[in-house]
């Protein structure tokens, strides 16, 4: 599957980049090539929206030797998870750092990561619309506290969330904090 066929050169370029994902184990999230978002072709207008409520804990873009491939949204534990926009789910289940985690798929090679959550509660191959609860905010994986790790990938390249959700009251934006990878 779509996962797993990309698993295996991600995984490499991780471990010989000394982070600390072990050999086979994850994920193409952690790996992805980084790109400006003006590199890529444009994301539709309107396309996405907030997938939950709380204060992003974490922007992204590099932290330490690493990338962060999303953002991070902090929320209590339970918080309802809302998929960004319809799409198709590519894959539910718990994958090593991000822990219970849900990816959808959305059509012109976009793709959104929702990670660390508490439950999710859709299936591979589900069809699932924008607002939908696919998940609630937990903290299965590597995290320090509850949060939502959401990503947007074009064609498996990490994009900046931020440059594609609406834009939100600043107040929110507490700005970087050191998390682990994957938090
Ligand atoms: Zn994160």
């Amino acid at each position: 599957m779509w996962v797993e066929r990309r698993m295996g050169l991600e995984t490499c370029r991780r471990v010989a980049r000394g982070a600390m994902v072990l050999a086979g184990c994850l994920v193409f999230a952690c790996s992805a090539t980084i790109r400006r978002p003006a590199d890529g072709e444009p994301v539709p207008e309107g396309h996405f929206h907030w997938p939950a409520d709380g204060r992003i804990s974490s922007l992204f873009g590099p932290r330490g030797n690493a990338n962060h491939d999303g953002i991070d949204i902090a929320a209590a534990e339970g918080t309802p998870v809302h998929c960004a926009a319809q799409g198709v789910v590519l894959y539910s289940g718990v994958l090593r750092g991000y822990g219970r985690t849900v990816i959808v798929g959305h059509g012109y090679g976009l793709s959104s990561v929702y990670a660390h959550n508490r439950e999710v509660f859709v299936r591979t191959g589900a069809r699932v619309r924008r607002g939908s609860v696919i998940a609630s905010v937990g903290s299965t994986g590597r995290v320090t506290g509850p949060n939502l790790h959401f990503e947007i990938r074009r064609e498996n390249v990490a994009l900046d969330p931020l440059q594609y959700l609406p834009s939100r009251a600043p107040a929110v934006i507490a700005g970087k904090r050191p998390l682990t990878m994957g938090g």
